[in-house]
């Protein structure tokens, strides 16, 4: 065990760093009070003399209790007074744990230091740039065209065959056959592989100065601890793989006949300002039905310089965009959608 020299300080003159062997006060003379508290400086070496080693380790002094004078465990009588140790009291001992151990040697890598990371401020310009790039600008131009088309799908009833699961209502069965419904995972065998596996294995212990005990006569005692110390191992293991083939599930599937709706045709209108929107005329039939509408409207733009501008709008916009009409688009600097900037009435 590492033993070492510890100091104190003279409650009574002031006296600093008095050595943990003197038993009174190197500057006033005044003998070494029960409870004084003993300190060891960082650069404390280990002591090594014998007669040391063995004051250190005799025990902690006691306190004379007649006339408090300090006095060592190996002393029968008190050095003060002469009286017997009788029930004099010991000088308390204790011991202090560092609050973490101290790292290993190999683990003293220096620690990743955080960076400001520096990108903000570029990115905040980067993006200014891409807005005044694709920022909005604005055009006046006048309605120059209004174009729409409107359409409706022709359905026909028709007889049509079909396949499925089942005959639905209003099929006419016309055969049935055997069909794969489904496949299913089905275990064949088991295939022996073999996976790397890593194992935390202890190689040993490790021990470490975790703190020092003071012995109550002006010695220390370093306090030692250990803890284990692993490795990580690999190894190879074999393991048993399912593996599995897929197998059909046969069911009767049946075909039949049934009518159903059809798109058959789809009739078109179309015009443009000189004709309000209307739904073309679908030709009566028998077994015939109209079936889904569509409907498109367009408004065509000038600057009064050349440049056109389109965009499709709703039936509401195209009835209140009359042609000559001023308007105002908004786009994108470098093209695309062209927005028409619908202002509120100012009264
Ligand atoms: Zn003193
Ligand atoms: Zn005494």
């Amino acid at each position: 065990m590492v033993i070492r020299e510890g100091r104190w300080d003279c409650p009574t003159c002031g006296s600093r760093g008095l050595l943990g062997r003197d038993l009174a006060c190197s500057g006033c003379g005044n003998r070494r009070p029960e409870g004084i508290r003993f300190y060891l400086p960082d650069d404390a070496p280990q002591v090594t003399d014998a007669a040391r080693l063995a004051e250190a380790r005799a025990g902690a002094d006691w306190i004379c209790e007649h006339c408090g004078v300090s006095a060592r465990a190996t002393q029968d009588r008190c050095p003060g007074c002469g009286a017997a140790r009788g029930g004099s009291p010991e000088q308390q001992t204790h011991e202090h744990r560092f609050a973490e151990p101290p790292d290993e040697p190999a683990a003293a890598a220096p620690r990743p230091r955080k960076r400001r990371w520096k990108g903000p401020a570029a990115l905040a310009a980067i993006i200014g740039g891409l807005v005044w790039w694709n920022g909005p600008v604005e055009v006046t131009a006048t309605v120059a065209a209004k174009d729409w088309a409107r359409a409706v799908e022709v359905q026909e009833y028709r007889t049509v065959q079909e396949e499925d699961w089942s005959v639905p209502s209003g099929g006419r069965q016309t055969r049935s056959f055997r069909a794969v419904r489904d496949y299913r995972q089905v275990l064949e065998r088991y295939e022996t592989r073999t996976r790397q596996v890593s194992e935390r294995v202890q190689t040993g212990t490790r021990t470490y100065t975790c703190g020092q005990r003071d012995l109550g006569n002006g010695y220390f005692e370093d306090v030692t601890c250990t803890e284990p110390q692993y490795t990580t191992h690999y190894r190879d293991e074999t393991y048993q793989e399912p593996v599995y083939r897929r197998e059909p599930v046969y069911d009767t599937k049946y075909a039949y006949q049934i009518e159903r709706w059809l798109p058959d045709d789809t009739v078109w209108a179309r015009g443009d300002a000189s004709k309000e929107p209307a739904w073309p005329a679908v030709p009566a039939g028998r077994n015939r039905r109209e079936g889904a509408r569509i409907q498109r409207y367009l408004l065509r733009f000038s600057d009064g310089e050349g440049k056109t501008y389109e965009r499709e709008v709703t039936a509401d916009q195209f009835q209140r965009y009359r042609q000559g009409q001023p308007v105002t688009l908004r786009m994108k600097r470098g093209g695309g959608d062209v927005q028409i900037v619908e202002r509120k009435p100012v009264n």
